[in-house]
């Protein structure tokens, strides 16, 4: 997709805000805790690149990505850490995994069987590393019994093909007031655990979630992903131990500013008939650009005003009710603060029924991303 370098709307990231939070979280961990930037999607739509060179000044010591290609994005850009794959990669590319130092998570004794056939075609002598992922309760992927992992370890024992480098689970809902599934998954962490004999350099059980509200479980390593951009993963529900900095700000400038006539509509379908005389901008962003559709009757910030979003949203246009006439040109802020007043991408969020992370990572590619300090 071709960035629009030349529209006035683009995302600005805050770096201070994406270090200071990943120290912060740093400061709270235990001596021998590593903590692996979650840069998946684009770095929930922050920039893959920017953020994990950020995330290593402040202290995080890897990555974890959802797909391997994002993990090859940063061995080409240089970085030498780690890099966990979270999702499960197909095994006919084990080789290409090994070669990249890139670690694989694993779910089944099938995989590594199938992945060993293809690091032997490949002639690959490197080790390659795996992390073997535990359904605890989450039920998307993992071993799904203890007897099912020991099978796998025991595998692992009899090869030089593969490192047994960390094992780790994921939980469901380690962001909600409601704690027994927590304690749930948590039982059935120990109870696999019970079958591992030789621990792994790597024991995860923390997203950003589990590690703000709840014990470690002797893990060593912090998955932090959306903390790392200022977010709360529980919305609202519960509180953080520190201040979490949001680091997305979304801006455009109005590009014309007319005054309807009462009786007159704005957009498609012609949902929207001024009841008098109004002052309407047009913002040049639209749903192409993930600012969603629903977000209708939603509000933008205009000189410290919140301006309503008059008529439908186009793909690449919006309007917006001004309290007065403004100039082409002026500031108009989507997400992010304005002469006092702010947006969320919670407040997005909570208008559109979803969460922070999807408004986030929705963002397209066609808006450009500023980096300030
Ligand atoms: C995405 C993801 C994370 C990061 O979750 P946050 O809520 O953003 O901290 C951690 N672990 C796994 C397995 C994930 O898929």
């Amino acid at each position: 997709m071709a960035i629009a370098k030349h529209r006035p709307s683009r995302i600005v990231i805050n770096e201070t805000a994406i270090y200071q939070n990943i120290v912060n979280e740093k400061a709270r961990l235990t001596d021998g805790t590593d903590l692996f930037m979650v840069v998946k999607a684009n770095a929930y739509g922050h920039g893959l690149i920017q953020v994990a060179a950020i995330a290593v000044r402040a202290g995080a010591t890897g990555f974890c990505v959802a797909v391997l290609d994002e993990a090859l994005a940063l061995r080409e850009a240089g970085f030498t850490q780690p890099i966990l794959v979270l999702g499960i990669t197909e095994s006919q590319n084990a080789a290409l995994l090994a070669i990249n130092h890139i670690s694989a998570t694993v779910c089944s004794l099938a995989w590594l069987k199938n992945a060993s056939l293809f690091l032997d075609a490949a002639h690959v002598k490197l080790p390659l590393a795996v992390h073997l992922g535990l359904d605890t309760g989450m039920g998307r992927i993992g071993f799904q019994t203890p007897t099912k992992l020991s099978l796998a370890l025991a595998y692992l024992k009899t090869t030089k093909q593969f490192k047994f480098e960390g094992i780790f689970t994921h939980f469901s809902k380690a962001d909600s007031t409601e704690t027994g599934y927590f304690e749930k998954q948590l039982k059935r962490w120990c109870a696999f655990m019970t079958v591992v004999t030789n621990r792994p350099k790597y024991v995860h059980v923390s997203n950003t979630a589990t590690s703000l509200w709840h014990d470690t479980c002797n893990g060593n390593l912090i998955r932090f992903g959306v903390g790392g951009y200022g977010l709360n993963p529980s919305g609202v529900d519960l509180e953080a131990p520190f201040v979490l900095q949001p680091a997305m700000r979304l801006e455009s400038r109005t590009v014309f500013v007319k005054l309807l006539k009462a009786g007159q509509s704005v957009s498609y379908g012609a949902t929207y008939t001024a009841q008098e005389d109004e002052w309407v901008a047009t913002v040049p962003i639209g749903y192409a650009d993930g600012y969603r559709r629903q977000l209708q009757g939603f509000h933008v910030l205009v000189d410290g005003h919140f301006c309503e979003i008059i008529g439908r949203i186009c793909m690449d246009q919006l309007m917006i009710r001004l309290p007065r006439q403004y100039s082409v040109g002026t500031l108009v802020t989507l997400v992010g603060k304005d002469h006092g007043q702010s947006i969320s991408l919670q407040a997005i969020a909570d208008y559109c029924g979803t969460i922070h992370y999807e408004i986030a990572c929705g963002f397209t590619d066609r808006l450009p991303r500023v980096y300030q300090n």
